[in-house]
């Protein structure tokens, strides 16, 4: 028996990395696949067995998972689907310029780790193409929220010790437009690694467009990054209406001051929320993050 981790998977053929560090095909094959309640994900920690035929491995137990990346489609025709299992935090990549960051899909994924109760942190990339007063007044509001915030750039270079010391040793799904630097970032920390993220799972997707795979790469100092393009549609992401707030900290924090319990924090009266907009403390970028994402939670059924 040995112990792994499932990087990835393709037809029914999973590829676990063994605590030695070889990739192992394994199948789901027999008693697992049927006994247990959890279907398997990229990221579970699995124990194999040899096949009876020799030729691949056998899944041979399922261990408890200690947090999930979890889609909820709307329309329920696919239900619930594990992206990844045993995430430690969602790390955001954007550009401070080429591309220009959207401030609002920035939101939209801290919103997925929110709702998954994942840690988050947010990179502002290519810091050498703008002042650093011009980099803190456009994203030093996460700074505020709570959300550790990286400016990095692969060609001062600047940020990448921190960035690394931050992945070091956890399983970090990297997301962020196409663009952003991902892979350079990557590149620049773990040189020699040749690490593409985006490329497998494009090609992926290309083939069956209800693919979500998720790919998992092992860092060299220990811990993993994911490379998922389910997260990438985030209008494909099901949060009840209710629940949003929660998924906005610093709204989070306010609500409770609120004159109405069920306060949606959109036109109510007495709304805590909205006067700490008015008064600066809650930015009012990330107020309309709230309501657009509302809406369109709203339009959804
Ligand atoms: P990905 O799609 O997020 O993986 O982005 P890439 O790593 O492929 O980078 C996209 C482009 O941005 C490439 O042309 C890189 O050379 C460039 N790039 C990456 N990091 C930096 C940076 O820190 N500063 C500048 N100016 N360009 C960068
Ligand atoms: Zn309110």
């Amino acid at each position: 028996m040995i112990g792994g981790v499932v990087l990835h998977g393709t037809g029914g053929v999973w590829h676990v990395r063994g605590e030695d560090g070889t990739v192992r095909q394994a199948s789901l094959r027999g008693a697992v696949k049927h006994a247990a309640d959890v279907k398997l994900a990229v990221g579970d920690a699995v124990v194999l067995r040899p096949d009876r035929r020799g030729q691949v491995w056998a899944i041979a137990e399922i261990l408890p998972r200690r947090s999930q990346l979890v889609r909820r489609s709307p329309g329920g025709a696919w239900g619930e689907r594990v992206i990844v299992a045993n995430v430690d935090q969602v790390v955001v990549v954007f550009a401070i310029a080429k591309p220009e960051p959207h401030r609002r899909m920035l939101d939209r994924f801290l919103v997925i780790a929110e709702a998954n109760a994942l840690a988050a942190r947010v990179v502002i990339n290519k810091i050498d193409l703008a002042s650093e007063a011009a980099i803190e007044a456009r994203f030093g509001d996460y700074r505020r929220i709570g959300y550790p915030l990286h400016c990095t750039s692969t060609t001062i270079p600047a940020g990448l010790d921190a960035l690394h010391d931050a992945l070091r040793g956890r399983t970090s799904v990297l997301t962020g437009p196409s663009g952003a630097g991902k892979s350079s970032l990557l590149n620049a920390m773990y040189p020699g690694l040749g690490l593409r993220v985006g490329e497998i799972s494009e090609s992926v997707e290309k083939g069956r467009h209800t693919t979500v795979g998720a790919f998992m790469h092992p860092l060299p100092d220990g811990g993993y990054v994911v490379d998922t393009p389910g997260l990438r549609e985030v209008g494909l992401w099901r949060i009840p209406a209710e629940a949003l707030a929660g998924c906005f900290p610093e709204i989070r924090e306010r609500a409770n001051a609120c004159r109405f319990t069920d306060c949606r924090h959109l036109t109510e009266p007495g709304c805590a929320v909205r006067e700490a907009v008015q008064a600066g403390t809650i930015s009012a970028e990330r107020h309309e993050s709230y309501v657009k994402v509302m809406g369109e939670l709203g339009n959804r059924e």
